[in-house]
């Protein structure tokens, strides 16, 4: 048993502004308390002598891992789930729907009140994310166009009442009928994200305008940019008003346009991995809701060629933004941290060190492995050596 209060002593913690070098971090009831240099001669100091301390991951975007699927419609997916991507910094996540039958949608809903009722045993869910099914056809990525339909307040209300209020995010195309009106409706308690639409800049800014907030996998599943037609991505990055998720694999966008996003998007820009079943598994065959999904070198595509979510971490995101970018780990690692936690509202409870915020956190050794995973102050992973 870990004591209620201890000192965390480490070479180095990442801060939303900075980095602090040494020093004793107070964890008390779960939660992160005071910086102080020297520790009460009686306290108890964990020591990570040699480490660097940062805030927890939380994945706002996450359909599977492991060989399992949120669509499974299984409490034991979402469970299972939750376990696997904890040994890589996350400690938070919205688990992620796909389009699918409303029997489908319902099936999954259940399964994740249930995993989440019991008890998740690695990362915790912080609600429930709908990819789906308000969409439209042109930009389908791996989401199956035979469910797309018009967004509907009374079918929504439906969904939230199985979740018992546990949808925190929707994502709909925004030029399909009645689209501004739902997003008025919904976007008072949830956030409503744009994705796998052609809609035009001026229906995002209509869209913005009446309370979307986030524009979903920014370049993927929307139209591009065009100087004479902004799109979808030019709506994303110019409205400072709203949040845009990145996948940084390397294969999603490129390099230099992740780049490019970080700059434009600053603390809006909030990494994902839009992870699939394949993640963390040997490279084969898969489904993807009910596609059959191929897996070479890591990346996952459907029969049509299209990239069918990723195979992901996200430590790795962080890390390779990190790379491309070059800006300091601590300003890249937030945008995976406290940027997803900000984009749906959680920013004073998670994503950052900082005094009253839950004591999630993880523990990198010298080459930013993970070493240890903590959440709410409780050292729930720990890496063999
Ligand atoms: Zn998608």
């Amino acid at each position: 048993m870990q004591p209620k209060v201890y000192y965390i002593k480490a070479n180095r913690f990442l801060l939303e502004d900075e980095e602090r070098q040494g020093g004793f971090l107070k964890v008390e009831h779960g939660l992160f308390g005071d910086f102080i240099n020297e520790a009460p001669p009686s306290a108890t100091i964990i020591d990570w002598t040699g480490y660097t301390i940062a805030p927890g991951l939380f994945d706002t975007h996450i359909h599977g891992v492991n060989g399992y699927d949120i669509m499974d419609g299984t409490a034991e997916a979402v469970d299972t789930i939750s376990k696997a991507i904890l040994p890589f910094g996350v400690t938070r996540f919205l688990p992620t729907t796909l389009t699918a039958s409303d029997e489908g949608i319902v099936k999954a809903i259940h399964a994740i009140t249930e995993a989440v009722d019991k008890g998740l045993s690695g990362a915790k869910s912080e609600g429930i994310f709908l990819e789906g099914p308000y969409f439209t056809e042109k930009y389908k990525g791996a989401q199956n166009p035979i469910y797309f339909k018009n967004p509907s307040v009374t079918e929504f209300n439906e969904w939230q009442k199985l979740a018992k209020g546990t949808i925190v995010k929707i994502a709909i195309a925004p030029e399909r009928e009645n689209a501004i009106e739902f997003i008025r409706e919904i976007g008072r308690d949830v956030v409503v994200g744009i994705a796998h639409t052609d809609a035009s800049f001026e229906c995002c800014k209509e869209a913005v305008d009446a309370g979307a907030r986030k524009f979903i996998h920014l370049f993927n599943g929307m139209s591009g940019l065009h100087h004479r037609e902004p799109g979808v991505v030019g709506a994303a990055l110019v409205d400072s008003r709203a949040y845009a998720e990145l996948i940084c694999d390397g294969f999603h966008v490129h390099p230099e346009v992740a780049t490019m996003a970080l700059k434009l998007k600053k603390d809006k820009l909030v990494l994902i991995t839009d992870c699939m079943r394949a993640g963390l598994m040997p490279d084969g065959n898969y489904l993807l809701g009910e596609f059959p999904v191929v897996m070479k070198d890591g990346i996952a595509k459907t029969e049509s060629g299209s990239l069918a979510g990723s195979t992901l971490t996200l430590i790795e995101g962080v890390l390779n933004l990190q790379a491309w970018s070059q800006e300091p780990l601590y300003r890249v690692w937030h945008r995976g941290s406290l940027s997803p936690a900000a984009s749906i509202g959680k920013a004073d409870q998670f994503g950052s060190i900082e005094k009253g915020k839950v004591a999630d956190y993880v523990v990198l050794d010298s080459e930013l492995t993970v070493r240890a995973v903590a959440v709410e102050g409780v050292l729930k992973y720990e890496r063999d050596l």
